[in-house]
């Protein structure tokens, strides 16, 4: 049987229907955030809106992809999952690099020290604090996937020995990883990387895939046992193309050979929510893009984007 781990414990993939595989609810401070004030999440209220009106449609998991160093909250997510019944499966690690300070413990610590700390984030709990030290306090919901994000068209400083840390992180505690590729770079890179760490590609969800244009990228970085992760951001016709693996190519040959998505979503920005006043909002996924594929022939392609690809991408081995 296999499981997910959320911020209120294990539960069975087969408990699982529509997930979104990546998204951010309590997002709310540090570097990337004070640059970019629209990254702001920080507001509970408003984040158990967007989840319920998603639920109404459907919605009954979130893989909730905040890494450390952004404001993450474990107690603002387990009161989130409580309050709305929706499932959310929290995060540890980091993205990209030029993200945290550069006299982060990240680039001090060494591999065996950051596996150690992740572990605990997934087995014991996660730090309400998200590890700035020096003293943590420790909450009762768990990590259930392991972020590691790569700069573009390199992979960054320190990132050898984030991605060994990673590596052991998943070896010890059987974690999926996700990875933050940016504009979908250093794709193969960073999954050759992993696999050298001891991580199987079919536990690696790489992001923002979809993002590079050279479609030669997506499938190289999309070998056959591991997930790119999609995310919908242009308009909808090309996502229905795209980003979904469909379309462009018709037929069950043409399907194929592409990438499946693992997932869709990342409406990380305040203007991206109903609920702040902005658009689309959390449940537009569910409310419009859906039912849209659905009648334009391709359910199985959102059945696979939205329940089976994600809970088979982020159980833990
Ligand atoms: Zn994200």
């Amino acid at each position: 049987m296999s499981r997910v781990r959320t911020v209120m414990g294990d539960v069975d993939t087969d408990q699982l229907g529509v997930m979104f595989a990546h998204e951010h609810l309590l997002m709310t401070g540090g570097w990337p955030v004070l640059h970019e004030p629209d990254y702001r999440l920080d507001d509970l209220p408003a984040a158990a809106t967007e989840l319920r009106a998603a639920a109404a449609h459907g919605l009954s998991a979130v893989v909730e992809m905040t890494p450390l160093g952004f404001g993450r909250s474990p107690r603002g997510l387990a009161q989130l999952a409580r309050e709305t019944g929706v499932a959310i499966i929290a995060t540890t690690g980091f993205h990209k690099v030029e993200y945290y300070d550069d006299l982060h413990w990240l680039h001090r610590y060494s591999a065996d020290q950051i596996s150690r700390l992740l572990i605990e984030e997934i087995t014991v709990g996660m730090d309400e604090y998200g590890l700035v030290g020096p003293y943590a306090d420790r909450t009762d919901a768990r990590a259930g996937v392991i972020k590691i994000g790569t700069r573009y068209h390199r992979l960054g400083r320190s990132i050898g020995k984030l991605i060994e840390a990673v590596g052991m992180a998943h070896q010890e505690t059987g974690a999926p990883v996700a990875t933050h590729n940016d504009k979908g770079t250093c794709g193969h890179e960073v999954l050759d990387a992993l696999v050298a760490a001891g991580v199987q590609e079919r536990h690696v969800v790489l992001g923002h895939i979809d993002h590079n244009a050279d479609p030669g990228a997506a499938r190289r970085a999309g070998r056959p046992r591991c997930v790119p992760r999609l995310r919908p951001a242009r308009p909808d016709q090309v996502r229905a193309g795209q980003r979904l693996g469909g379309a462009a190519g018709r037929g069950r040959r043409a399907r194929r050979r592409r990438p499946a998505a693992a997932g869709l979503r990342d409406l990380a920005r305040r203007s991206y929510w109903r609920s702040l006043g902005g658009g689309p909002g959390l449940d537009y996924l569910l409310r419009v893009f859906a039912p849209r594929m659905r009648a334009e022939g391709h359910a199985d392609l959102v059945d696979a984007a939205l329940t089976v690809n994600p809970a088979r991408a982020f159980a833990l081995r």
